[in-house]
């Protein structure tokens, strides 16, 4: 009998389905895609997603693959405006792990219960002690599954199963992006955020000698479709903000918007929301997946304790959604920080914009504002 069904095997729902099964329930885990995704998202994993991760293993294995990032820096042009210390904020942890998301979700497809693909979920119904789906098969079959306790980790393309109005911001801005090899270079373990009159570049270093670049692009123009001109775009963001020796490595470029959503509940009785079908923050602010990690790690016990005590802890469960839905709309508001600093600023405003981002790296706030970009309220049990 299947104690708990998780929707989705993104890196989300295949940690839960991984640290249920690591604590003896008995897990489906239900993937409407037929193969892995293998575009490139996330990159950085945070200290506290490293913490909450080391009794399983996983971590180990992520820090197998992923290059260590001790520090980053504020520029502007060829000023530096302020550093932040990310080996000063965790001890046992004293740095941002890198690694692309595809290498991170396999290592936890690794660890988790094999997904059932080609399964999708098209509708969901709490019904007492039951959670029923309805699930389309890429055979054409529809079948129904019921289990006593559901969560839906399906991403943002899954939120309209289980919420109605959550209230959404979109931004205007537009951003290109390419992970690009570079080779050796003097900082080649800092993350650069460049506050460039032309809009922000940043560039954050990977495994294999290689950068993540993304530059703001232009705001409120329609979406660049065609791949040839978003990787001349590119190529020009990087001259004119200082990066010319790497535009020429730029082979390709996808194009991204960004929104900001937080759903106030995670929960209703037996169906859980978590990963960014809960939550979505702008990749500009670069936690969108450790929250939906941290949402899983938390939650994996409580359900496991539901499940072997036949009772739900529920001042405990009360108390994770209070603390997952208080963390997501900490991002949410950082990552808003982050693109409004980032859209193009010329003259007096961009004066202006040095002034303030120097002061918000200085002592005493310095430390405070690297512990948020780091995750360090997230840290704990
Ligand atoms: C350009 C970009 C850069 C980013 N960079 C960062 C970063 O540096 N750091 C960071 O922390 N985050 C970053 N993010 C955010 C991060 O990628 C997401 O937060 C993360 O992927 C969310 O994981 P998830 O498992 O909740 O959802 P997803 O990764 O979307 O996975 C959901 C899974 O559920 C499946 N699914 C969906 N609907 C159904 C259904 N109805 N039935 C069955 N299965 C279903 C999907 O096929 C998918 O496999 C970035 C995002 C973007 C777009």
């Amino acid at each position: 009998m299947t104690d708990v069904v998780v929707v989705g095997a993104g890196p989300v729902g295949a940690l839960l389905a991984a640290e249920l099964v690591r604590h003896g329930v008995d897990v489906r885990l239900l993937e409407r895609r037929v193969t892995p995704g293998l575009g490139t998202r996330a990159i950085g994993v945070h200290a506290p997603v490293l913490a909450a991760l080391e009794e399983s293993g996983i971590t180990e294995r992520l820090l197998e693959n992923a290059l260590r990032v001790p520090r980053g820096e504020a520029r502007s042009g060829d000023h530096v405006l302020g550093i932040v210390r990310f080996d000063r904020l965790s001890a046992r942890f004293p740095f941002v792990a890198t690694l692309p998301q595809a290498d991170t979700e396999a290592v936890l497809a690794d660890v988790s219960p094999a997904a059932e693909r080609g399964a999708e979920v098209t509708s969901v119904r709490v019904r007492g002690t039951e959670v029923d789906l309805e699930v389309n098969r890429t055979d054409g079959t529809a079948v129904e599954v019921t289990a006593p306790i559901v969560v839906l980790a399906g991403g943002w393309t899954a939120r309209p199963l289980v919420y109605r109005d959550v209230p959404t911001t979109t931004y205007p801005d537009r951003y290109l992006m390419s992970d690009i090899v570079v080779g050796d270079r003097p900082d080649a373990d800092t993350a650069i955020v460049n506050l460039a009159p032309g809009g922000v570049l940043e560039s954050f270093p990977l495994p294999g000698s290689m950068r993540r670049v993304v530059a703001w692009d232009a705001a409120a123009e329609p979406a660049v479709d065609l791949a040839s001109v978003r990787v001349q775009r590119l190529q020009a963001a990087l001259r004119a903000r200082g990066e010319a020796s790497v535009a020429d490595a730029v082979e390709t470029a996808t194009a991204f918007g960004v929104r900001r959503v937080c759903a106030p509940r995670l929960r209703r009785g037996r169906l859980f929301v978590i990963g960014d079908t809960a939550h979505e923050v702008s990749p500009i602010g670069g936690q969108g997946m450790n929250l939906g990690l941290l949402d899983a790690a938390g939650l994996a016990p409580l359900l496991a304790r539901w499940v072997h005590e036949g009772t739900a802890p529920e001042a405990a469960l009360a108390a994770w959604e209070q603390r997952r839905v208080r963390s997501a709309t900490r991002a949410g508001r950082l990552a808003a920080v982050n693109t409004v600093l980032g859209r193009p600023r010329r003259g007096v405003t961009d004066l202006a914009r040095r002034a303030i981002v120097r002061g918000m790296l200085m002592p005493p706030l310095g430390r405070g504002f690297a512990w948020a970009y780091a995750m360090g309220l997230d840290a704990g049990p």
